[in-house]
């Protein structure tokens, strides 16, 4: 299927070729005719599935037809996602979908000053992307007006009810005008949610796939617990594998991007760094460099590496876990462009133990447990066992990763809650 089959018009066409997309992906082709022909609907879809643009592109194209008669600058379209990140990738794919309509987006979220927003509010606004608390506060404050609206999404509606927003969200929908088109999107479909559905969805039309069989599933992923001091070591102790030809290494921040370039760099380890702080030209150059071979290890943060699309990267690492769960399947996703398979490690401290589980809750997927390498951290996976450390926290010595399937998982009970590194990933519980 073409996205000419999908009926969009022009302008969106042109901006969709422009984001360089082939082809509409499982979850648009079968939601954008639903939503074209106005029928409410539920997505049983993630993020990573295109599902932004499964509801952007009919939305924008709707404004579009319905642009006569309108008065500019009320708002038509709200979004609701559960996290600021979300809003912002929601609301950049917005402008770029949007980019030939003319259409105006504002994201609004808390945690940050709220008069910009406020200001942003004012000039006028076709589609807002929110966060349900920030809303609810310029609603309160009357600067914000949902009487205008024509269409309502729920992003991740699971997950709103996973952080405690549901409230919130009752709160936003009892406002909204009875007559308008409503989608939901959500991973999971736990009771509260089809309650929900069943409430504010009039007829809906289900759409549902399966992002793991597309992405996550084909790679091949583990997890290292590790103690943050050892990370760098045991980078340097992975890539002696040559088969790790081209590999994007993941950290949190710009800073520690630049630091671990130049560690790697006194190991002489090719490395360049991508983020935000570096000049486009820089980060071009990086790219390219990273394409040619020229450069092994590419070192980026989420936002940066956002736009990269290189194919025939071997590896990704996971050097810091997201605290975003959606970041971890973007950044493995980097390892399986065009069809291919990949390999993806992640390192995991102490710290990051509940963003493994947030991951695994996200993904449906165990990630396998490599038990067997030079830094283990021992506390760490004690803690995992619910049991004290058993050799008082030292490096375990290496042994052979092949050797996975060994029964328990060397803390001398003989059992284990997690796998020594399993082939088939098992859903999680
Ligand atoms: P989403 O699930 O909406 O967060 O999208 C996940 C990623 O897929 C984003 O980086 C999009 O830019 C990208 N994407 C969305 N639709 C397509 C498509 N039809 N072809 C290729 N990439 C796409």
């Amino acid at each position: 299927m073409q996205f000419q089959d999908l009926k969009l018009i022009d302008p969106l066409l042109r901006a969709v070729r422009a984001e360089g997309y082939d082809e509409p992906t499982p979850i648009q082709a079968q939601a954008v005719p639903h939503v074209l022909a106005g029928k409410d609907l539920v997505g049983c879809a993630q993020t990573g599935t295109g599902k932004t643009a499964a509801f952007a592109l009919p939305i924008l194209q709707r404004l579009v037809a319905a642009n006569q008669n309108r008065q500019r600058g009320v708002i038509r379209v709200l979004v609701l996602s559960p996290t600021r990140e979300l809003a912002s990738q929601i609301g950049d794919s917005f402008t770029a979908y949007g980019r030939h309509t003319g259409l105006k987006n504002v994201v609004i979220f808390g945690g940050v000053g709220q008069q910009p927003q406020v200001q942003a509010v004012r000039r006028g606004v076709d589609i807002l992307v929110a966060t349900p608390g920030r809303l609810l506060d310029l609603m309160n404050q009357g600067v914000i007006n949902l009487n205008t609206i024509e269409f309502f999404v729920l992003d991740e509606a699971d997950r709103m009810l996973d952080m405690g927003f549901i409230h919130d969200v009752r709160r936003v929908i009892k406002v909204l005008p009875k007559r308008r088109q409503t989608l939901l999107f959500s991973a999971t479909m736990p009771q509260d949610i089809q309650d929900l559905a069943n409430h504010i969805l009039i007829d809906p039309v289900r759409v549902e796939v399966t992002p793991q069989a597309t992405t996550v599933e084909k790679i091949d992923q583990s997890v290292f617990f590790v103690a943050k001091k050892d990370k760098r070591a045991l980078l340097e102790h992975l890539l002696d594998d040559k088969a790790i030809r081209r590999v994007l290494v993941f950290t949190r921040t710009k800073h520690g991007a630049n630091k671990l370039v130049q560690q790697l760099d006194r190991a002489r380890i090719q490395a360049e760094a991508i983020h935000g702080n570096k000049s486009q030209t820089a980060r071009e150059r990086a790219l390219s460099n990273f394409k040619s071979g020229k450069t092994r290890v590419l070192v980026a943060t989420d936002i940066a590496a956002r736009g990269i699309d290189v194919e025939d990267v071997t590896h990704v690492i996971n050097y810091d876990l997201p605290n975003e769960p959606e970041s971890y399947v973007h950044r493995i996703g980097r390892t399986a462009r065009a069809g291919a398979s990949g390999i993806a490690f992640s390192f995991c401290d102490i710290e990051e133990r509940k963003y493994l589980r947030d991951i695994e809750k996200l993904i449906r997927l165990r990630v396998p447990l490599v038990t067997e390498h030079p830094y283990v951290d021992t506390a760490e996976e004690s803690a995992a066992n619910g049991k004290s450390s058993s050799n008082g926290g030292h490096p375990r010595q290496q042994r052979s990763r092949q050797n996975e399937s060994q029964p328990g998982n060397g803390n001398g009970n003989g059992r284990s809650r997690r796998p020594r590194r399993r082939r088939n990933p098992r859903p999680t519980e």
